[in-house]
């Protein structure tokens, strides 16, 4: 299976980084090196700069009419390559096939979805209290866009932050996953090939704390968007603060599933078990902490871990494969430790529990039962294959240890009950609450998450206002 190097995108051209730097790409299910990605350098980031800038002048000037339909090209172009792209993200990230081909299809439903509300970014009219006034509120995009995106989902984190800049009128420059690096540049391409001037969209990789240090602080940046970890988003947002640059922040999560004694089990064992290990775990709404009433747990936890056991564990390139390896080595080892601890603090394991032998990063499905709050597992956000479960005994209890950390991107919650929903509904603490159902989190919703979850949207009308500026002009008829 081919698998390509990758280069900088920088003023419309593919092109090495100006010192000829490299780093090495893995496949998380050989551990062997499958590619080099090109490593940018500041001489690359200025000429990336000054592309994004004249990007930008050329792109703000096109009507919201002709850019939607050069975004809507861009998403056909997906639509026709994803057969070749979703080898590339499983070779480099491990996820299945058919994640990865669902991942490249529904990038195009976010760009196309984009592309038709960008030109419903209305400004108003408002009544002047002076009948010779005329005040209008205009919308205009921000600027540059500054984007960092993370190597779980290389191409719906990236897509997110394109689709809704480039609706918007805002040229983009991506710093996109070293680890992950040939499907961003694939979505990079698409838009390239659709269309877009040069420098309205850029792609570089490289040293990401220099890279975001040089980038941030930058005149020709006005926006700054990052997913990943909440301590880095803190950093970049503080950075972003001092140089008040417009920021989105979309960082970590631990959601609580809550399950209640009026559940329909099978459903929740179904929805909750599915998202617990789609993508080995490394989903930042994955949900991680179990809360599931006394007088169904032992049930509960029996049929969760025959779910985790009975999953088939692979190459994502393989036929069948149900989850993949861990995305690197990092991941292995937080997770062995955080299990280590939990194990150590008197919780029990019911399915899986450690790393598989062999080459790659696999790891078995787990389901730990009885975990303590004071186990690391229910207080760092886990990002692997582990659901973690625990006991409740009421309703108050369980929204009080759902609310309990500083985290507020995704919840969870499975209950028959009006009253229980209603409840939920009102008093869990995060920024997407989904009941009864899996997460769909679909381009026309609010994508984001509250509290130390982050700020901003990277879905809906609010991500394109995101990127937008709101001014006032009034006009005295003298
Ligand atoms: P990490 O926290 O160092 O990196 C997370 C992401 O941030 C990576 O993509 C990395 O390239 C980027 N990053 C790190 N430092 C940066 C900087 N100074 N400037 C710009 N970008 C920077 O560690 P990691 O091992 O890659 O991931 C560990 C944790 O990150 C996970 O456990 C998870 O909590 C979180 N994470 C969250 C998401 C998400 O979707 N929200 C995705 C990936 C990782």
């Amino acid at each position: 299976m081919s698998y390509p190097d990758t280069r900088l995108f920088i003023a419309g051209q593919w092109q090495d980084a100006a010192d000829g730097k490299t780093l090495a790409v893995f496949n998380p299910a050989t551990g062997r090196e499958i590619g080099r990605v090109a490593h940018a350098g500041i001489a690359d980031l200025d000429r990336a700069l000054a592309a994004a800038q004249q990007g930008f002048l050329a792109w703000r000037d096109i009507p919201a009419f002709e850019r939607g339909k050069t975004l809507r090209r861009a998403a056909a172009l997906l639509r026709e390559r994803a057969d070749a792209i979703a080898p590339l993200l499983t070779q480099e990230q491990g996820k299945p096939l058919a994640e990865a081909r669902a991942e490249t299809l529904f990038a195009a439903d976010i760009i196309e979805w984009a592309a038709d509300e960008g030109q419903r970014v209305y400004g108003r009219i408002v009544p002047s209290r002076n009948p010779a006034a005329r005040q209008m509120v205009v919308k205009d995009p921000v600027g540059p866009v500054a984007a960092f995106t993370p190597w779980n989902f290389p191409i719906n984190q990236v897509v997110r932050k394109m689709a809704a800049a480039l609706a918007a009128g805002c040229s983009i420059l991506v710093k996109a996953p070293e680890e992950t690096p040939a499907s961003p540049a694939e979505l990079v391409r698409a838009f390239a090939d659709a269309g877009v001037p040069a420098g309205t969209v850029g792609l570089v990789y490289g040293d990401p704390a220099q890279i975001s240090s040089y980038l941030i602080p930058h005149p020709v940046i006005r926006k700054v968007t990052f997913t990943g970890s909440t301590p880095v988003g803190k950093q970049l947002a503080a950075l972003a603060g001092q140089h008040m640059k417009r920021v989105t922040m979309e960082l970590g999560g631990h959601a609580p599933v809550i399950v209640a004694e009026d559940a329909d089990l099978e459903l929740a064992i179904k929805v909750a078990g599915g998202a617990k290990f789609r993508n080995a775990g490394q989903v930042c709404i994955s949900p991680t902490r179990f809360l599931v009433h006394e007088s169904i747990r032992a049930d509960f936890v029996a049929a969760l871990a025959r779910h985790a056991q009975g999953l088939k564990v692979g190459d994502g390139l393989a036929e069948g494969t149900q989850m993949g390896p861990l995305a690197n080595p990092r991941r292995v080892t937080a997770i062995t430790e955080l299990l280590r601890d939990a194990v150590a603090q008197g919780a029990t394991v019911a399915a899986g529990g450690e790393r598989i032998a062999g080459e790659g990063n696999f790891f078995a499905p787990t389901v730990i039962d009885g975990v303590p709050l004071s186990a690391r597992i229910f207080n760092d956000e886990p990002f692997g294959p582990v659901a973690a479960v625990r006991g409740f005994n009421t309703m108050e209890e369980a929204v009080a240890e759902a609310n309990r950390l500083p985290f507020g991107l995704a919840g969870y919650a499975f209950t028959r009950s009006l009253q229980h929903a209603h409840l939920l509904s009102q008093r869990l603490e995060v920024g997407m609450l989904w009941i009864n159902q899996p997460a769909a989190p679909m381009p026309e919703l609010p994508f984001g998450g509250i509290k130390d979850s982050g700020y901003g949207s990277e879905g809906g009308p609010e991500a394109l206002e995101a990127c937008l500026n709101t001014r006032l002009v009034s006009i005295l008829n003298v």
